[in-house]
């Protein structure tokens, strides 16, 4: 029976530091409930900006310890199941998101979810693409606010973090320390405005340590191929490193050549932007499942 995971226990920083709420074995699958982004303080479309606790934002459920994780492992996360709370919101402001220089006043609007689309008016029924916008475990150095994303994870507000993936993280604290929070029912890439469709969740995930080897910047696998993921000041900056990561994984899955892998790279890998909005820039690179079933890539084996 999976243990279930309550949202009031919850984290706004990542960090080696914090105390787990729950000790897991390598295997083990967890519910984990989570608050929407703003800790559910937004319920109308009059939410006033100073009415909004501003350090309770992005919280993450967790941390969870896993046994035997150590520093320099990996963890394994498969997203077995999102299911979402009734109600999302969508949020713009001054100094917020891409247009943020241009708009006056903080807006909210609530997003209600009926028969599996999200209802922006009568018009625009958006389909769900429900995802999770912070997933990580703790940090090597200083503790990392959960608004800010890394090579532990965190606010990666990247959409191929849904239901079906399996994320692996570089392991960087005893235990690992996992947690997760900010879902969204849908987001597009960039995440333009600052927001997705922030929403309270329900989700379960089998966690499992892999020993022996080890990673720099998560990495997710799919039904439709395999995306490294990275974050850096800069997009620029984080859509190269992405490249370089996939090519040192796929390079020793293969008999190609460097020259010939980055061929086959430039011919197939999609350089794709996750996140524009956050501290730090999130990218991707994605290879499709064809290019990794042609080599037979198994994920550490
Ligand atoms: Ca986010
Ligand atoms: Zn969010």
């Amino acid at each position: 029976m999976a243990e279930t995971i309550e949202c009031k226990n919850s984290i706004y920083a990542f960090s080696k530091d914090n105390e787990p709420i729950q000790k897991v074995g390598s295997g083990a699958q967890v519910i984990i409930e989570t608050y929407d982004c703003f800790q559910n303080q937004i319920t109308s479309n009059d939410t006033e900006i100073n009415s909004i606790d501003w350090n309770q934002i992005n919280p993450a459920t967790g941390p969870i310890y896993v046994e035997s994780a150590q520093p320099g492992d990996i963890l394994s996360v498969k997203i077995d199941k999102i299911e979402l709370g009734q109600e999302g919101v969508l949020t713009v402001g001054p100094d917020l998101g891409v247009m943020g220089h241009r708009l006056e006043k903080f807006e909210a609007k609530m997003i209600p979810i009926q028969n599996g689309k999200a209802i922006f008016n009568d018009k625009l029924h958006i389909p769900l693409n429900p995802m999770i916008g912070v997933i990580g475990v703790a940090p090597e150095g200083e503790p990392v606010s959960c608004g800010t994303p890394g090579a532990h994870g965190g606010n990666m507000d990247t959409k191929l973090i849904t239901e079906g993936a399996t994320i692996y993280f570089p392991v960087f604290a005893e235990g690992a320390l996992f947690a997760l929070g900010d879902l969204h029912a849908a987001m597009g890439d960039g995440e333009v405005g600052v927001s997705g469709i922030e929403i309270p969740a329900k989700v379960t995930v089998t966690l499992e340590v892999i020993k022996g080897h080890s990673l720099k910047n998560p990495l997710l696998i799919s039904e439709e191929g395999l995306a490294t993921i990275v974050s850096a000041p800069t997009l620029d900056e984080a859509a190269k490193t992405a490249v370089e990561e996939m090519i040192d994984f796929l390079l020793p899955h293969t008999d190609l050549t460097l020259s010939h892998l980055t061929m086959l790279m430039s011919a197939v890998g999609q350089s794709q932007i996750s996140q524009i909005v956050d501290p730090l820039l999130t990218a991707r690179f994605f290879v499709p499942k064809w290019v990794l079933d042609a080599y037979k890539v198994e994920l550490f084996k």
